[in-house]
């Protein structure tokens, strides 16, 4: 290798570190850390300038209900469906004129909706205060959609009952969903 090449290679290596370092000062310079801040700092937390650049949000109320679940995963995945109200219920059908009517599957009175299904409905809201009764020994009413929600995100103290009672809802999505599934589409009644 020539000098001139040699010469080169060193030139491009200096350039590639000069624009590593200008890099990392700009991420630096986001997570709120000056040069002379730095330099003076003790101690320097990777898990507080991770914090810094990815911001604060608040949390979801519903995240201690489905992040804590020991339930199945095919249970859980129709759970967040459900939270999120994107269960292909029949008014959403309806709009896309795939059915001829928006009456719930079950009591065929109502329109049908996320949270009428779970579980305002009268047909799956009587599944769900004996599944509360019977298998968690819980003895209040049952809440709307929400107030059931926000009930399991709240109760989580209590080891192994909140546990039970996570995995029950999301069984009962599970299967209220599979039940108006095999109504609408296999015209089971
Ligand atoms: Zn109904």
């Amino acid at each position: 290798m020539g000098k001139a090449e040699r010469c080169g290679i060193w030139m491009l290596t200096v350039l590639m570190d000069n624009k590593k370092i200008l890099k990392t000062n700009e991420t630096m310079e986001a997570a709120g850390y000056g040069e002379a801040e730095l330099i003076q700092m003790p101690r320097f937390s990777i898990h507080k300038m991770y914090i810094q650049l990815r911001g604060v949000f608040s949390k979801v109320t519903w995240r201690r209900l489905v992040c804590n679940n020991k339930g199945s995963p095919k249970w859980i995945f129709m759970l967040r469906l459900a939270i999120h109200a994107k269960l292909l219920t029949k008014a959403k059908l309806l709009k896309w004129g795939v059915v001829q009517d928006a009456e719930c599957s079950f009591c065929n009175t109502t329109k049908e909706s996320v949270a009428h299904l779970m579980f305002e409905c009268n047909i799956s809201a009587g599944v769900w205060k004996r599944l509360l009764v019977i298998w968690q020994g819980v003895t209040r009413q049952t809440l709307n959609w929400q107030g059931e929600v926000l009930w399991a995100s709240t109760h989580h103290k209590r080891k192994t009952p909140d546990a039970v009672y996570r995995m029950t809802m999301a069984s009962a999505v599970y299967h209220i969903w599979q039940e108006q599934n095999a109504r609408l589409f296999k015209q089971k009644q």
